[in-house]
């Protein structure tokens, strides 16, 4: 198809509309079709009504090559999009034995009870092309319109809806649409998009006009796009863009598109044949959450302490209670002497402290809420640094735990 895919995005759900659920799916659906090349044209939160989802559907079809809806697929009375949909086609709901099965075998290791509920279930819309849910009991929906539009149902469930998004539905779009938009992503840690853009600045003025740049900034990173939008630019011109904008950036890219922090460092650790230990006040072991979400991370974190209070500090990492005292424990001191107690613990090789104020309370004038120290090293080189955020307790926790890893990621590099 030659001109860009049309896409329209609905949200359905009772609980979107009055502020229960915040809705993520279409933020996460036009994330996607964006980097696909494919032009979201509208996205719109409807409620759980069969007027309401059948006079959208109708008003948006004239301009639509795809329709996604996510939500309303549920067991409960409320969830009607099944109905409203085979309204708007004009179909009748016939009954589908092979998701019977498909449910009650799911169900009967776990004992749960198959109910009329469930049953409802297993109908669908006629004309329907069923999207196997691996991660739920819902299907996907995809019907073929007339123009060679398509109208795809997906659960609201946000992984259920980006697992059939991902592993279903885009691959049958990329087979139909072909897309001469041309995507590179490196992520970035450590400076803001301001420090970036100046860096990128003189190179940007002479991007070819059908290239630009997105400076996409999230919790202690910054994601950078390039898009070229020309099927006529070589692939070589690409590539080679692509390695000037890498360079002129290169103190701060941990990755490519896709790959977090932890995941940068963890792969750094396992490469280096190194591994990890954490001594947590501040952020409470929410560090050691973030290196424990990443599949295989055994091969290379031997654990962490939560030591938030002093008494821990110095029982359980070995900080003197001088250092407590005179310096506090929020302080160089402090943290070095926390990075030196997890240093000692079995099979440590490198490690991260960190103690600071999070907040609201507990601020001084000489140690102002969003005061965080935090020392990295191994055993031969501990170093610390302080840095003051200013956002709210949670954000505090989250962002130092960033940092931190992108310092001890630097210092593994010699960077
Ligand atoms: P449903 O398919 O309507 O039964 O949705 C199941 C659950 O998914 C709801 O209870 C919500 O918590 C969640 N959900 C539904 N729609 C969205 C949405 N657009 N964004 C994020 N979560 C959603
Ligand atoms: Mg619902």
């Amino acid at each position: 198809m030659a001109h860009p895919m049309n896409c329209y995005l609905i949200s359905i759900g009772d609980e979107i509309l009055n502020g229960q659920t915040l809705d993520t799916n279409t933020y996460f659906l036009a994330q996607s079709c964006r980097a696909q090349g494919y032009q979201v044209r509208g996205i719109y939160s409807i409620p759980d009504q069969l007027e309401a989802i059948v006079d959208m559907l109708n008003q948006i079809k004239p301009t639509a090559d795809v329709i996604v809806t996510t939500g309303g697929l549920g067991p409960t009375k409320d969830d009607i999009t099944k109905k409203s949909i085979a309204a708007f086609l004009g179909v009748e709901m016939f009954f589908h034995q092979a998701t019977e099965d498909r449910i009650k075998g799911l169900f009967a290791p776990r004992k749960i009870p198959f109910t009329e509920e469930h049953r409802q279930q297993c109908f669908f819309p006629d004309h329907v092309e069923l999207l196997e849910n691996n991660l739920g009991t819902a299907p996907g929906m995809w019907w073929e319109l007339e123009d060679q539009k398509v109208l795809i149902s997906l659960p609201g469930v946000p992984y259920e809806m980006k697992h059939l998004w991902t592993d279903r539905v885009m691959p049958r779009l990329q087979a139909r649409w072909h897309s001469s938009l041309r995507n590179f992503t490196l992520m970035t840690a450590g400076t803001g998009e301001t420090v970036l853009s100046s860096l990128l600045h003189e190179w940007e003025e002479k991007l070819p006009a059908s290239c630009s740049i997105a400076y996409l900034p999230d919790l202690g990173r910054v994601r950078l796009r390039l898009t070229c939008r020309d099927a006529e630019l070589p692939e070589a011109r690409f590539e080679q863009l692509k390695a000037e904008m890498e360079h002129l950036v290169k103190d701060y890219v941990f990755g490519y598109e896709g790959v977090t922090l932890p995941e940068a460092l963890g792969q750094l650790l396992l490469k280096q044949g190194k591994s990890l230990g954490l001594a947590e006040s501040c952020t409470g072991g929410y560090l050691s959450h973030l290196i424990t979400g990443i599949p295989g991370s055994s091969a290379y974190y031997n654990g962490g302490i939560v030591s938030y209070s002093n008494a821990f500090k110095e029982a359980l990492l070995g900080v003197s209670s001088d250092t407590l005292n005179t310096f506090g424990a929020v302080s160089r001191e402090t943290v070095l002497e926390m990075v030196q107690g997890i240093l000692k613990q079995p099979g440590v090789d490198v490690g991260i402290a960190i103690s600071g104020i999070a907040g609201p309370d507990g601020g001084t004038p000489e140690k102002p809420v969003g005061t965080i120290w935090i020392a990295y090293g191994d055993k031969k080189s501990q170093h610390a640094v302080k840095i003051l955020f200013t956002k709210s307790r949670l954000l505090n926790i989250e962002y130092a735990a960033y940092y931190s890893l992108n310092l001890l990621r630097k210092f593994l590099l010699g960077l």
